[in-house]
């Protein structure tokens, strides 16, 4: 030790130390100035409530990552027409919906795009956008909403192109990780003998003898088809993100299954999603997917997350993650008093590591026993503000977001199904600011929450967040300087 230090020069040791103090001083009072500018300029735009310079702002924010994401719901529907156009089908101009060539009334895409009236018909169709400013015969708008994904669902299995277009709006918004829920895992469904007994728990919601019946389920479904569906995924998977993953963006994955079926198929899908995750890196997490208050997620919700408790539970599931929908119910939706637990027992019962929407949280009667949970345990909430206005209705003072914020919560901001709502990640931050009215340091930590909540491997979150350090950085730099 001693002989490198005597072999230096002492005097010019502290002169080039106390240069390193000086500089890193300057440095620091730089960089303060900026983020007070910044925030200041933030202040300004949100107390005048100029939308237009919130909206450049949150435009140039860096936004971290993207938590809650569907794969389908993203792509805008220009490119689902550019893809039929590709596969040579038509789009009927009586369903507005992908049809082969020769089916009656089936028009060209270039057609369709010639014709105004078509083409708008579609758009209202495809997406939520023109829902609510003219008078039209309209169905609900959660119907509508989940309607949308009938018309481009078939076609979008494009998943190269879709990824790709995913990246560079995320890109484009500052967004430098997605994690995006693309598909369910499709294996054949077993033998349905056990319904009935497993309705007859759900009904009396008793836990004795359910694993067992789980068991013989798991037992029967055929392991030689789950293989295969497994590999046929990640090839698929191996194919659609290659080149996607670089030095400016990261994406990962869920799978899901779909709520609304029988309990045999609910639970077969089930496990095949968690044996995709267990065995593909890039599948992060397993969620839950379609609408909540259909009449078999009601019924069988108690049942349904029992079910991923006992996924939970296999040795081999130990370490996959599970990231559920809940608590995206509106008063009037389902009754009153099958609003107070779905939350609860996705965090508690399914062992969800992070909550969807969670906007059923005022009617949940053990809102206060959640909220420290969540807090105390690290279980994250994703806010999704566009998507909750149209499909539930519920905006400005309606929404908990203050009660998850206030009691410490860890928080994210996310899309949901931007290209559905035609909308972005930049949308979502104004909404945030203008109408919750959180500071420029709060939204920073939002943002930071947006890696660390993230399924992301602990070095790959250390990384990002030198990154997104970075990139703030620069950002409080340039708005320094914006009049
Ligand atoms: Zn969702």
């Amino acid at each position: 030790m001693s002989g490198i230090f005597d072999s230096v020069n002492t005097h010019t040791m502290r002169r080039t130390l106390t240069t390193l103090i000086l500089t890193a001083f300057t440095l620091a009072a730089i960089a303060q100035p900026s983020t007070d500018k910044t925030a200041a300029w933030y202040n300004r735009a949100l107390k005048t409530g100029d939308l237009a310079k919130l909206t450049y702002f949150f435009s140039q924010m860096p936004k971290g990552g993207d938590l809650h994401h569907h794969y389908s719901g993203a792509v805008y529907l220009e490119s689902y027409l550019d893809w039929i156009k590709e596969r040579n089908m038509r789009i009927s101009s009586i369903t507005y919906k992908p049809v082969n060539k020769g089916t009656r009334a089936a028009i060209t895409v270039d057609s369709l795009r010639k014709n105004n009236t078509l083409y708008r018909n579609l758009m209202s169709l495809w997406s939520t956008a023109d829902f609510e400013n003219h008078y039209h015969d309209e169905v609900a708008p959660d119907q509508h909403f989940f309607n949308t994904f009938g018309y481009f669902g078939p076609i979008s299995d494009n998943y190269k192109a879709g990824l790709a277009e995913i990246k560079k709006r995320a890109l484009q918004e500052n967004v430098q990780y997605v994690e995006t829920m693309l598909s369910g895992v499709r294996i054949p469904i077993p033998s349905q003998k056990h319904n009935a007994a497993l309705y007859q728990h759900q009904q009396e919601q008793s836990t004795a003898g359910l694993d067992a019946i789980f068991d013989q389920i798991k037992n029967s479904i055929n392991e030689a088809a789950v293989v295969k569906a497994v590999n046929t995924y990640k090839a698929q998977l191996k194919e659609a993100r290659a080149g996607i993953d670089d030095e400016q963006f990261t994406m990962r994955y869920q799978t899901y299954t779909t709520r609304n079926n029988d309990p045999t198929t609910v639970f077969a899908s089930l496990y095949a999603s968690f044996r995709l995750c267990a065995a593909e890196r890039s599948m992060v997490a397993v969620n839950f997917v379609g609408p909540e208050n259909g009449v078999v997620a009601m019924k069988d919700y108690w049942l349904h997350m029992q079910m991923f408790r006992y996924m939970k539970a296999l040795p081999e599931f130990s370490k996959v993650h599970v990231a559920l929908h809940a608590g995206e119910l509106a008063l009037g939706m389902v009754k009153p008093e099958d609003m107070g637990y779905h939350i609860h027992d996705a965090l508690l019962t399914a062992g969800a590591e992070r909550i969807g929407h969670g906007v059923d949280l005022p009617y949940e009667g053990h809102a206060a026993e959640i909220l420290r949970y969540m807090a105390a345990h690290g279980k994250a909430i994703e806010i999704n503000l566009v998507s909750n206005e149209f499909i539930l209705g519920v905006k400005d003072g309606r929404h908990p977001i203050r009660m998850y914020y206030d009691a410490h919560v860890p928080m994210v901001i996310a899309t949901d199904d931007a290209g559905v709502s035609r909308s972005s990640l930049t949308e979502q931050y104004v909404l945030l600011a203008s109408r919750y009215g959180f500071s420029y340091r709060e939204i920073k930590e939002l943002v930071f929450n947006s890696i660390e909540y993230s399924f992301m491997s602990h070095a790959m979150k250390c990384s990002h967040k030198a990154v997104l350090r970075e990139r703030f950085a620069a950002f409080e730099h340039d708005m320094a300087y914006m009049p």
